[in-house]
């Protein structure tokens, strides 16, 4: 006799939503506040990161470009950070207020991310 299976239960963790609703609210917080607190906007970032990591969430690519990793500064192009195109190594290398630089790699499969149209 063909008994029916039984339904998987399907299990949706709820938590990575969460915490990854919760940190982009952060991350938009801080940018708003960059120009005025600058300090209040570092710990902004300071507070996703450490809530990002508590959770084992990796901060992707589009989070990558909105804040230095060293001072935790919200990004904005012009203002905290330079952002410059190394067409030898192909990347985009941004430098920090903070004297930090990061290089993000840019080619056809991978365009550029500026931190003003993430977020
Ligand atoms: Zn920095």
């Amino acid at each position: 006799m063909n008994m029916p299976k039984p339904s998987k239960k399907i299990r949706l963790d709820p938590m990575p939503v969460i915490v990854a609703r919760r940190v982009d609210t952060l991350l938009s917080l801080a940018k708003k506040e960059v120009r005025g607190d600058e300090k209040l906007a570092q710990k902004y970032v300071k507070l996703a990161c450490v809530l990002a990591a508590r959770h084992r969430m990796p901060m992707k690519r589009e989070r990558k470009h909105l804040f230095c990793k060293s001072c935790y500064r919200p990004w904005i192009i012009g203002y905290n950070v330079k952002v410059r195109l190394d067409s030898k190594t192909r990347r985009a290398v941004y430098t920090c207020k903070c004297g930090k630089k990061k290089g993000f790699p840019y080619s056809k499969r991978f365009p550029r991310i500026f931190p003003q149209t993430t977020l």
